[in-house]
């Protein structure tokens, strides 16, 4: 892309009712525009982000053997009365009207939905397992929506629900969550840890939190801090070895780590005073098993091997992808901006041209263009005729993880710089040896 002819809007203001570092950059790098309060339109860099995070998340699930689909954001609010659920959910739910008269709901959460899918259909228990998801718009209507994609009041989140036959085939499709789960975080460049947390309305004892630690997070957490040295890497999952996920299990979620609503001080003592930790913590993604409540409740049963019908075991498993965007910025940033990692950033590499309009480096700037679009990277082409420091300082503040210099003094020398925004550091090289090292950076190759 050609900055010339792409959509950027930054701000070189710092926008006043923007509380946290990842609300400001994500107003000031042009990646959304607030539409109402806690709803964003989302701009070309941002959406480019939200793409590539949801891509990631659709990879993990595929992986793990659950199974894409889309449903729809408004739901019937019958459904809802079925499983008690229309007059629980409170103010939080927007509820809607149609011209004839019927009540309709923007769907804060699926698992209504999904079960009357499942319970139209699938009638044997040799259809378990089965784990479906979607990644699909959401609306709550927040009471405080703040801190602009991290509680907006629509949101788009991956939910996944699985159905299985007895409590034991639901715990495995929990691990498979956990496991996957875990994967999909570092992906993003993030440490998630896995937080006992409380079932809240939807009850029973195995759920967990997973929490980026940071300052502006809106949860407590209370924690071993032996559970930061914990990394998944590229290690090989079988996802129907119910033992190997039941390890990964057990390995991340046997320390303490805990958030205020599950808090047990007794408990948290029995850890090394010098490894206790409290802090804040944003929450990215919650796991759920509660057994029959909703197959109960709609009627969602199988025949069971025994020839008689069965209520199957359910779990949900929820990420909250846009909200992510923000939570990744706050874990990776500096005072000059976004610091994206290699798998989650808009663009691959950024190309400067610190003189438009001279021919050795114009000619330059657009060899590295075509020589990099045609390894299969996308780099963001800065062609704009404006001065090097305003160049510099919007490719910081957009965060590319690589920034290739390209200036007339360098050429003469046959030179350009290559630039990693993480460190700073910059390395004089010819061009061809940066288009082979940012190549490399992404494809190992
Ligand atoms: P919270 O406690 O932050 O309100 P929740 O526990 O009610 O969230 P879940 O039902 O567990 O949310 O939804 C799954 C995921 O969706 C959450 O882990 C979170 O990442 C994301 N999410 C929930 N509410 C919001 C929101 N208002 N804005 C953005 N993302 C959200
Ligand atoms: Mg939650």
């Amino acid at each position: 892309m050609r900055l010339s002819r792409y959509f950027l809007p930054v701000l070189k203001e710092t926008p006043a009712d923007a509380a946290i570092v990842s609300h400001r950059y994500m107003l000031r790098a042009g990646m959304m525009k607030q539409a109402q309060a806690g709803i964003y339109s989302w701009l070309p860099l941002g959406f480019k982000v939200l793409r590539k995070l949801e891509n990631i998340v659709h990879e993990e699930q595929v992986r793990a053997g659950h199974i894409p689909m889309l449903m729809p954001t408004l739901q019937s609010a019958d459904l809802w009365r079925e499983s008690g659920r229309y007059e629980d959910y409170g103010e939080e739910m927007l509820r809607i009207t149609d011209r004839h008269g019927r009540d309709m709901l923007y769907g804060p959460t699926n698992e209504e939905l999904i079960t009357d899918i499942f319970r139209s259909h699938v009638s044997s228990y040799k259809d378990l397992p089965l784990t479906l998801y979607h990644i699909q718009w959401k609306f709550r209507d927040e009471r405080r929506p703040r801190f602009g994609v991290m509680r907006g009041r629509e949101f788009l989140m991956k939910d996944g629900y699985n159905f299985d036959l007895d409590k034991d085939a639901a715990l495995h499709a929990y691990n498979r969550h956990l496991v996957s789960y875990l994967r999909t975080y570092e992906r993003m460049g993030l440490q998630a840890i896995p937080m006992r947390a409380d079932g809240g309305p939807i009850g029973g004892d195995y759920t967990h939190e997973f929490l980026v630690l940071a300052d502006t997070g809106e949860s407590e957490v209370f924690y071993d801090s032996a559970v930061t040295d914990l990394t998944f890497g590229d290690r090989q999952i079988d996802y129907d070895d119910v033992a190997q996920c039941q390890g990964v299990l057990e390995e991340f979620t046997t320390r303490y780590a805990r958030t205020d609503e599950t808090h047990d001080e007794a408990l948290f003592n029995e850890v090394p005073e010098d490894r206790r930790r409290v802090a804040r913590g944003i929450e990215v993604g919650q796991i759920f098993y509660f057994g029959t409540k909703y197959s109960e409740a709609l009627g969602a049963k199988v025949q069971g091997p025994d020839g008689k019908p069965t209520a199957v075991h359910m779990g949900s498993h929820g990420i909250g992808v846009s909200r992510l965007v923000g939570a990744i910025i706050e874990a990776s940033h500096d005072d000059k901006g976004i610091i994206w990692s290699e798998g989650v950033t808009p663009f691959h590499c950024g190309i400067v041209n610190l003189k438009q309009g001279d021919a050795a480096a114009d000619a330059a700037c657009e060899s590295l263009y075509s020589e990099l679009t045609n390894a299969g990277l996308e780099p963001l082409y800065d062609d704009r005729d404006e001065r090097a420091g305003g160049k510099f300082a919007t490719m910081d503040l957009i965060g590319l993880p690589w920034r290739i210099t390209v200036g007339p003094r360098g050429l003469k020398n046959g030179v350009v710089e290559l630039t990693s925004r993480r460190t700073g550091e910059s390395e004089e090289m010819t061009p061809d040896a940066a288009v082979k090292k940012v190549v490399a950076i992404y494809t190992g190759k």
